[in-house]
């Protein structure tokens, strides 16, 4: 008997390469899309080593923890580091931006993460990729929790390395991931003798063994299993349209800042202004002598398949993140997730109105 996961015929070149069209589609760029067999971590230590190396100096932007592990890979490679940190209630502006670049006209690389999953936050990439091209570093940015969930436009907003993983909003697979490459990145690359060939890490080695060679035959076995999910979400978002996608992130994003709002018991946006909130995820700060971690543990003994989590390392005991992305971009997923937040501190003496938090969700989700 053939099993539906295990007897699969092999997964063509032309399949391989179909894929790719579509998410260059979905990334309206024209540029070069490399697929990697990897989590997005993979493409993302990738550029990091293409890009920069001895003697070069980069600008890492810190908006949360995905930046700081950026910095580290920075410093590994022998590039001078200079950190932008901002703190992760708020956002990075193409002002601050714009200052480091003024201070270190040596900067030849800026490393950005468009939005944080982990602290909640989104970043202004068209007004920094204005200031960017005009100082001509080379812009990489780590889009994994931005895209299907907002606005991405790694060519109108000159982004030379955009990082895409469908885990997120896409409602994909974690297993593959992808980067869209400029001419000028690619010659960055070629030109940097440290830059990883040979090697999983290479983008190199994808361009000289696929697309120059005319994307005829795979450089070794493609994760078949991961490629046919992130088809098939991709099937899904075009037949959803990417417009409604990202408009149901946005609502969810909404619904759940308003409803932690009415729902009051201490609990207050993690990030101070809803411009600067992702729609990919909400965090929510909880009250002082409340521990995160212990009223995530609360809420999902009623119902485990919530997308609650605590923050992760130092911030769980102060932060609460709703993963209100793909199939949980909904009005139930969201009111579900505040409701039992409701209950777990109401269960330690907290006052709480879940009554204000559902009806806030229901008017904010119909109102948008
Ligand atoms: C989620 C995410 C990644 C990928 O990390 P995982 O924890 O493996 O899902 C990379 N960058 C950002 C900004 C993310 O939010």
């Amino acid at each position: 008997m053939t099993h539906p996961l295990l007897d699969l015929p092999p997964l063509t070149a032309a399949r391989f390469a179909e894929i790719e069209q579509r998410v260059a589609g979905l990334l309206a760029t024209e540029q070069d899309v490399v697929i990697m067999q990897g989590e997005a971590l993979l493409p993302l230590e990738g550029c990091i080593r293409g890009g920069a190396g001895p003697g070069s100096t980069a600008l890492n932007v810190v908006t949360g923890p995905y930046g700081r592990t950026f910095g580290d890979w920075l410093r590994d490679c022998g590039a001078d580091v200079v950190d932008l940190a901002v703190p992760f209630h708020s956002a990075v502006t193409a002002e601050q931006v714009g200052q480091a670049l003024a201070d270190h006209p040596e900067i030849g690389f800026v490393s950005l993460v468009h939005a944080e999953a982990a602290t909640g936050n989104t970043n202004p990439v068209a007004e920094i990729g204005e200031v960017v091209r005009e100082h001509g570093a080379l812009f990489m940015l780590d889009a994994v929790a931005s895209v299907g969930a907002e606005p991405l436009l790694p060519d109108a907003w000159g982004v030379d390395l955009c990082v895409i993983g469908a885990q997120k909003a896409m409602g994909g697979p974690a297993g593959v991931s992808a980067v869209s490459v400029s001419e000028r990145a690619w010659e960055r690359m070629a030109a940097n003798p440290r830059a990883p060939r040979h090697s999983y890490l290479s983008l190199l080695d994808w361009k000289a063994r696929w697309i120059d060679a005319g994307r005829r035959a795979l450089p070794h076995a493609p994760a078949q299993l991961e490629m046919l999910a992130l088809e098939a979400c991709l099937e899904r978002i075009e037949a959803d349209g990417p417009n409604v996608v990202m408009a149901r992130h946005a609502a969810a994003a909404a619904a759940t800042r308003a409803g932690a709002l009415a729902l009051g018991g201490g609990l207050e946006p993690y990030v101070h202004e809803a411009r600067d909130a992702a729609p990919v995820a909400t965090t929510l700060r909880v009250p002082a002598d409340t521990d995160a971690a212990s009223l995530v543990a609360a809420a999902l003994t009623a119902d485990p398949g919530l997308p609650l989590v605590a923050g992760g390392g130092a911030l769980a005991r102060e932060m609460v993140r709703v993963n209100h992305y793909g199939p949980d971009a909904t009005p139930g997923a969201v009111g579900a997730s505040l409701d039992a937040l409701g209950a777990a501190l109401a269960a330690v003496g907290r006052k709480t109105d879940r009554d204000a938090s559902r009806k806030a969700v229901a008017e904010t989700w119909s109102g948008r």
